[in-house]
Order: structure tokens, then C-alpha cells, then sequence
């Protein structure tokens, strides 16, 4: 096995709103996370039905990113 990129990780938290705005960017490389991308959703328990978990990779710099939504007050 040669030598591999370490990836990073990267944790977020935002609104659907801010993601559907173009709110929420990669701390990596600032590129802007969209709907677009191949996000999986993820279920929480216990935490309602507006709160979720989604993670991708970021496609510039394939930085692991979870989100968080949290429900817009
Ligand atoms: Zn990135």
C-alpha cells in the first residue's frame, strides 16, 4: 500500500434554509455545500423530526463533512 491522503473531517450545524441559501461552505476549502450534492441523510433519534444529521464528502477536497440541521427558530 503506498502513502494516502489523509482526509479530514469536519462537523457543521445550520438551518435548511442557510443550505437551500448557500450558507453552509466546507471549512476545508470554503467551497459552498448545495442540495446538489450527494449528501446522505441520516435519522437522530429522540431528536424530533426537524433535527437530522447529514454527511458528504466534500467533492473539491473530499473532506468529510457531518451536518447538523437544526430547525430554523
Ligand atoms: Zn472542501
Amino acid at each position: 500500500m503506498g502513502r494516502k491522503k489523509k482526509i479530514g473531517f469536519a462537523d457543521l450545524q445550520g438551518t435548511h434554509a442557510e443550505l437551500s441559501s448557500g450558507g453552509l461552505k466546507c471549512p476545508e476549502c470554503n467551497r459552498v455545500v448545495s442540495d446538489a450534492d450527494q449528501m446522505k441523510l441520516v435519522p437522530t433519534l429522540g431528536g424530533g423530526k426537524e433535527s437530522s444529521l447529514a454527511t458528504l464528502n466534500c467533492p473539491r477536497c473530499r473532506t468529510m463533512l457531518s451536518i447538523r440541521f437544526i430547525a430554523a427558530s
